[in-house]
C-alpha cells in the first residue's frame, strides 16, 4: 500500500516510547493514508512506498539520530520529501536546514502548517503562503500559533496507525493526555517556560484545553481497554491558585471513577484534600512532587514537613504510590533522598537533574552565530546522551 505520510520517531533512550503529544493529533488531522513507526522499524520496502517522511525533533538529544535518520532514508528513496518539526528544529531551524538532508522544517506550533504542507506537496499546490515554514528556497513568516479550538479538537486517540507504540503503551508506560501548552513558570531549561514558548510558539498566554474535552478523551481511554495507564501534565490546582482556572474546571476532571492508572505531578505542594481528591478518581496513582518550589523552576526547597505529611497521608492509600523529584546533585537533596527512601515504603526518589537542559537562552533563533554555537554544543551532546535517573 502506498503511504501518503509516515512518521518515524527518532529514538536513543529508554524513555523513547514517548512521542510528543501533539504529534499523534498532527497526523491524525492529515486523513491520509498515514503509518507511524519507531526509526528502528524503518525499511526498504516501507520507504520505497513512502511519499512523505515527517519526524520529531523535539529535545536536542536527537539532534545526531536525526541526521542519520535523514541521510539513510534519502539514500534509499531521493524522492522523499522530509519534514521535520519540534521545539529543537525551530531554535535550531536555521542552522538544520542548512547542514541536514532536510526537506522543510515546521517551526513553532504545527496544526495548521503541517496539514497545509503536506497536502499541498501531495497535490503539488505551492507552499510559499503557509506560515511557519522553512526550506532551503522559502522561510515563510512565522505568524502561526495554535488556537483554542484546534487544541480542543485534538484526536490524540486515533493510533491504529501507530501500532508499536499502542503496544507500548502500558502501566508505567503512559498515553499523555493533551491539556495546555505553556507554563505559568519560566524555567530557563524547560521548552515548556514561558519565555522560551514566546520564542519558540510565539504564545503569549497559557492554551489550556476545556475540561469537558480532556474528560471525553479520559473516557475513551478506559473504553480503549488497551490503554491502562495515563499522564497529564499541567497542575490544575496550581493553575487555581493562580486563577487561571477556578474549582468547577477542577471538578469536571476529579469528580468521577476511572478504571485508569493516574501519572500526575503537582507543581507545587498539594493540600491533603486535594491529594484525596485526585486518589479517589483512578484505579491506581502515581504521584510526584518536588523537592523544590515551583516544579522545579526555583531552587527553594519546599518546607520538609509538608512534605513528609503528603508521604505518611500517601502510605496510608492502598491505590498511590508518590515520586520525589530532585536535583540529586544537590548535597541536602541527596540526604532528603536517601532519607525518604529509606524510611517510606512505595516512596521513589528521581533525579531530574539531566532534564535541565541549557536551551534558548543561549540559542536565541534570531542570533543566527550564537545558533551556531549552540547547534555545535547540543550535536555534540546528543552524541553520547543517555538517560539515566536515580540516586548512587
Ligand atoms: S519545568 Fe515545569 S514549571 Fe518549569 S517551565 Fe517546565 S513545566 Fe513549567
Amino acid at each position: 500500500m502506498q503511504i501518503d505520510t509516515l512518521y518515524v520517531h527518532p529514538t536513543v533512550t529508554k524513555d523513547d516510547y514517548i512521542i510528543p503529544m501533539g504529534v499523534i493529533g498532527l497526523m491524525n488531522s492529515l486523513n491520509l493514508n498515514i503509518k507511524g513507526i519507531y526509526d528502528y522499524e524503518l525499511s526498504k520496502e516501507l520507504l520505497l512506498s513512502t511519499k512523505i517522511v515527517a519526524m520529531d525533533l523535539h529535545g536536542y538529544f536527537h539532534l545526531k539520530k536525526i541526521e542519520e535518520l535523514a541521510s539513510k532514508i534519502k539514500s534509499i528513496n531521493k524522492k522523499i520529501k522530509i519534514i521535520i518539526g519540534g521545539y529543537t528544529a525551530t531554535i535550531l531551524s536555521s542552522v538544520i536546514i542548512g547542514i541536514f538532508d532536510i526537506d522543510y522544517i515546521v517551526v513553532g506550533d504545527s496544526e495548521r502548517p503541517f496539514k497545509e504542507l503536506v497536502h499541498n506537496l501531495l497535490f503539488n499546490r505551492p507552499i510559499d503562503k503557509i506560515p511557519n515554514i522553512i526550506s532551503r528556497r522559502i522561510k515563510t513568516q512565522h505568524s502561526y500559533s495554535t488556537t483554542k479550538d484546534e487544541f480542543n479538537s485534538i484526536d490524540s486517540l486515533s493510533l491504529d496507525w501507530f501500532p508499536s507504540y499502542k503496544n507500548s503503551i502500558k502501566i508505567n508506560n503512559p498515553h499523555f493526555i493533551p491539556t495546555l501548552r505553556g507554563c505559568l513558570y519560566d524555567c530557563a531549561w524547560c521548552y515548556g517556560g514561558k519565555n522560551n514558548q514566546l520564542e519558540i510558539c510565539r504564545r503569549k498566554q497559557l492554551l489550556i484545553r476545556d475540561p469537558e474535552f480532556i474528560v471525553n478523551d479520559i473516557l475513551k481511554c478506559e473504553e480503549d481497554g488497551k490503554i491502562q495507564e495515563i499522564f497529564i501534565m499541567g497542575d490544575f490546582f496550581d493553575l487555581q491558585r493562580f486563577n487561571k482556572i477556578d474549582f468547577s474546571y477542577i471538578k469536571k476532571i476529579f469528580s468521577r471513577k476511572y478504571n485508569l492508572h493516574f501519572y500526575y505531578e503537582f507543581y507545587n505542594l498539594p493540600s491533603i484534600k486535594e491529594l484525596r481528591m485526585v486518589i479517589s478518581c483512578f484505579k491506581k496513582c502515581t504521584l510526584g512532587i518536588s523537592f523544590f518550589k515551583n516544579h522545579g523552576q526555583s531552587f527553594h526547597l519546599n518546607d520538609m514537613e509538608k512534605i513528609k505529611k503528603i508521604v505518611e497521608f500517601v502510605q496510608k492509600m492502598e491505590n498511590a504510590k508518590l515520586i520525589i523529584l530532585g536535583d540529586m546533585r544537590m548535597q541536602p537533596i541527596k540526604d532528603y533522598g536517601k532519607f525518604f527512601i529509606n524510611r517510606y515504603r512505595n516512596v521513589e526518589v528521581k533525579n531530574d537533574c539531566l532534564w535541565r537542559m541549557p536551551v534558548p537562552q543561549y540559542c536565541s533563533v534570531k542570533n543566527k552565530k550564537d545558533n551556531q554555537n549552540q547547534f555545535k554544543v547540543f550535536y555534540n551532546m546528543s552524541k553520547v546522551w543517555k538517560l539515566e535517573y536515580g540516586l548512587d
